[in-house]
């Protein structure tokens, strides 16, 4: 039998003739001919001015809270329900992470448990377009402008999907993007951070290159930076998916359709939100299971891999995790947290691997139907 894969990428020979140019004559003056186009692409896919080519979404995150002089003694707002590298760079810089509830029908982070959790501390948000998601941008603008805290996007998972017409990548100050080899678009690894601001670009390119300014030749640091690179194989792998994004986005949403299809007659639980105004890409095709149906997904996840079937949790709180348990912050959130704390436990990422036939969902599909009796 085989096995079905929870997450992974479709390449094409377009990408590997990319990456063959790439290994082949990036090199010497040409080094970085693929990134500046990567870059501009990209930026352009998302109506940015500016993109920054990076190593990893974390550390697109890291450098945008770093160019925003976030120190230790500052709040940052993530939703509770994420990936830990949302709010891991909020560590790096030793501030202090504020976990706010999501919104039980978007999965993103609520606008009014964001405006409740602002304290004269708050400078940042970290807002997560989870699993292809977006929350209502509008509002959270409206409530970040009136209070003075910046809003960085972390649009690792929705690559495609839209806002009211507007692409993810688009909102925030600054919005960071993950090419890991699970994501829609993918290097392998790497990632992006996109922006507008010119003071912003000068600082994160300085950051993220040893403190050296734009264009140092004389190996002269002004600082001691980072060293947040992504090499040219990667962004000529990067640039081919790019070219292809409408394809991957219309793949995510196939497969999610023949989810849909195919759970139709199934009443055990409710699929990625469709909220007005969303045009989601489903980078992961997810069910939160009804909670009178009593399965948890401790019970669930081995029991859909013993047939074969690899799926995912839903992300636990932030504020349960033994990274967090023990801090002040989660417990608080731990009290104040419901719709994190109802919807996690029963929520499953179905597999939603770009390589999936039609015939992979209708087994997970009916697996699914047949466990959940
Ligand atoms: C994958 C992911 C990241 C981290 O991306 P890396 O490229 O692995 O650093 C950050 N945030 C979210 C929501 C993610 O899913």
């Amino acid at each position: 039998m085989k096995r079905i894969p929870v997450a992974g990428p479709s390449i094409t020979a377009r990408e590997i003739d990319y990456v063959t140019q790439a290994v082949t004559s990036a090199w010497y003056g040409d080094a970085g001919m693929f990134h500046g186009r990567f870059e501009a692409a990209f930026a352009n896919h998302c109506g940015r001015r500016h993109a920054i080519a990076l190593p990893s979404c974390t550390s697109a995150l890291h450098l945008a809270l770093m160019a925003l002089d976030i120190e230790p003694g500052d709040e940052v707002i993530v939703p509770d329900a994420t990936w830990i590298a949302s709010v891991a760079p909020v560590h790096y810089v030793g501030a202090t992470p504020v976990f706010a509830d999501i919104d039980r029908d978007s999965w993103c982070l609520s606008p009014e448990a964001f405006e409740a959790a602002i304290t004269p501390r708050t400078k940042a948000a970290i807002v997560v377009d989870l699993y292809g998601s977006m929350p209502d941008w509008d509002r959270l603008n409206a409530i970040a402008a009136a209070n003075g805290v910046a809003l960085i996007e972390d649009a690792a998972e929705a690559i495609g999907s839209r806002w009211r017409d507007r692409p993810a990548g688009a909102f925030g100050v600054m919005s960071a993007f993950s090419f890991h080899g699970s994501k829609t678009l993918t290097t392998g690894e790497g990632g992006m951070l996109v922006l507008d601001d010119e003071k912003l670009l000068e600082r994160v390119q300085r950051l993220r290159d040893h403190g050296r300014s734009p264009g140092d030749t004389m190996f002269f640091n002004d600082e001691v930076g980072w060293k947040y690179k992504m090499s040219s194989m990667q962004a000529a792998l990067g640039l081919a998916q790019l070219e292809r994004v409408d394809e991957l986005v219309d793949g995510k949403r196939r497969i999610f359709s023949w989810y849909r299809e195919a759970l139709s007659d199934w009443n055990g639980g409710k699929l990625n939100p469709d909220v007005d105004g969303l045009y989601n890409s489903y980078w992961m095709s997810t069910v939160v299971l009804d909670s009178e149906i009593g399965v948890r997904k401790e019970k669930l996840i081995p029991l859909m891999r013993q047939e074969g079937i690899d799926v995912r949790p839903f992300f636990y709180p932030l504020s349960q995790l033994p990274a967090f348990r023990d801090t002040p912050e989660a417990a608080i959130a731990r009290d104040r947290n419901t719709v994190a704390a109802a919807v996690t436990p029963c929520g499953i990422n179905l597999p939603s691997a770009l390589s999936l036939t039609r015939d992979d969902i209708e087994r997970v599909a009916s697996a699914l139907k047949r466990l959940t009796l």
